[in-house]
């Protein structure tokens, strides 16, 4: 398929030739034509699918064929984004596609002066791109007029929702035209999206990517068991002996993600925690590093890693498993994108067997086991509960001792030289390594 079968103007598709695309992502195919017809979306992607031109094109393609008075100023499309960067990054996007339109844009993101942002109100804006916090400043201000948006779009709904800003979106809503379409783009469809969606959306159209984990043709997952004491040595080896850079490591607590960054350190590997409770100058010029190869290691909580817009990175490595499978799926989300590949390396100790198999539950799959020689689990370490957990329900349910006996699993061509041997019999058998396995086969 072309863009030119679309419906998309000349002046979009040289824009968009320029960009260098060629063809649309499946997001896009699918996305393009609902939004062009008028109707609501309900978009299942996530960042590196090329969404943000699935929504952005044809919203250009609607406003530049239904022009409006030249008097008039006040914003037609509402873009409403979780974070800054993000925010900032699909106005870019925006202006880039629309380069041979006459249209106008405008960021709007705290962290910066408000006054340009009010001076910049006063001219003509046809799409706003904005975090919600400025937004409802503005809107107290009484700076900026909502009631002309015609196209509402709310993207990573469910960031969005994991940052708290479900009161703000409310009021947000509340000022905005009764009649008009809305877009909604979440990776996940929770219940609170769901409910969130039932809210917003007239009759929707349901558009879902394969999410890339489920796909994942651009991503190259793969286990490494280790014992839990040995994970830091292990990660060290990973780093140096694969000479990794941009790696964004991920760990269970702040408090973990801090004491990692200190041993990388005294590795002679230049690592940095990244949390909430840094500025966001400190954040941003972190991530600038980061993202230039200066920096090779970013240590960061799920939480920490929300908040800041970093993608489209070489290696994202779970330290330890989220305790939540779909953060898994976040967290992968990081790596790879449209057109380029991502390894994602999660680093499993025995603790840790019912949380994989629940993620592979959820992906659909199963994930290579890749066996370090020298790094065997010690078959007499027993599982032990993991602390500082989300969901520490039933008693550390989730944390039990893996049952033995099933066959090893052989990584999809991945070598496991000197790796574990199958498991026979049961368990505590002497000599029975704590391969990791699938009981009872596939069935799910
Ligand atoms: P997004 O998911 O919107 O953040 O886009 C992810 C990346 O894919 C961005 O770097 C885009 O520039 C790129 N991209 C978007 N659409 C296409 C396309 N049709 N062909 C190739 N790359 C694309």
């Amino acid at each position: 398929m072309s863009f030119a079968t679309l419906g998309l103007s000349e002046e979009i598709l040289r824009a968009v030739t320029e960009r260098g695309y060629t063809e649309p992502t499946p997001i896009q195919a699918q996305a393009i034509p609902v939004v062009l017809s008028g109707r609501d979306l309900m978009g299942g992607a996530q960042t590196g699918t090329g969404k943000t031109a699935g929504f952005t094109l044809p919203i250009l393609q609607l406003l530049s064929a239904a022009p409006r008075p030249a008097a008039a100023k006040a914003p037609r499309v509402l873009v409403l984004i979780p974070t800054r960067e993000l925010a900032a990054q699909v106005e870019e996007s925006v202006r880039d596609y629309g380069k041979y339109l006459k249209l106008s844009s405008m960021t709007m993101i705290g962290g910066v002066n408000i006054n340009p942002q009010i001076a910049r109100l006063k001219a003509r804006v046809d799409i706003l791109v904005a975090t919600p916090g400025r937004l409802l400043d503005h809107v107290q201000q009484k700076t900026v007029d909502l009631s002309h948006v015609e196209i509402l779009v709310l993207d990573e709904a469910d960031r969005m929702l994991d940052m708290g800003f479900i009161r703000d979106i409310k009021k947000i809503l509340a000022l905005l035209p009764k009649q008009r379409q809305n877009l909604l783009f979440s990776a996940t469809f929770s219940d609170e999206i769901k409910l969130l969606a039932d809210g917003l959306l007239n009759n929707p159209a349901l558009v879902e990517v394969a999410r890339r984990n489920a796909t994942a043709e651009l991503i190259t997952q793969k286990i490494y068991p280790v014992d839990r004491e040995r994970k830091k040595e292990l990660l060290t080896k990973l780093i140096k002996d694969n000479n990794w850079f941009q790696v964004l490591v991920f760990t269970r607590t702040k408090h973990g993600a801090n004491n990692l960054a200190e041993f990388l350190i005294k590795q002679d590997i230049s690592a940095m925690a990244i949390h909430g409770n840094k500025s966001q100058a400190a954040r941003m010029r972190a991530l600038a590093e980061f993202k230039s190869g200066k920096l090779q290691v970013l240590c960061a909580t799920d939480i920490a890693a929300r908040g800041i817009d970093i993608s489209e990175l070489p290696h994202v490595v779970n330290y330890e498993l989220p305790n939540v499978a779909e953060d898994y799926v976040h967290r992968i989300g990081r790596t790879g994108r449209a057109g380029s590949e991502g390894e994602a390396s999660s680093l499993v100790c025995i603790d840790e067997h019912k949380l994989l198999r629940d993620i592979e539950r959820l992906i659909k799959r199963e994930i290579p086991v890749v066996q370090i020689p020298g790094f065997e689990p010690d078959p007499r370490i027993k599982a032990e509960p993991i602390l500082n957990g989300q969901n520490r329900g039933q008693g550390g349910r989730g944390q039990s001792a893996p049952r033995m006996g099933g066959q090893a699993r052989t990584g999809g061509g991945q070598a496991r030289s000197g790796g574990p041997k199958p498991a026979s019999g049961h368990g505590a058998g002497r000599g029975a390594a704590p391969v990791l396995h699938r009981s009872g086969g596939r069935g799910r």
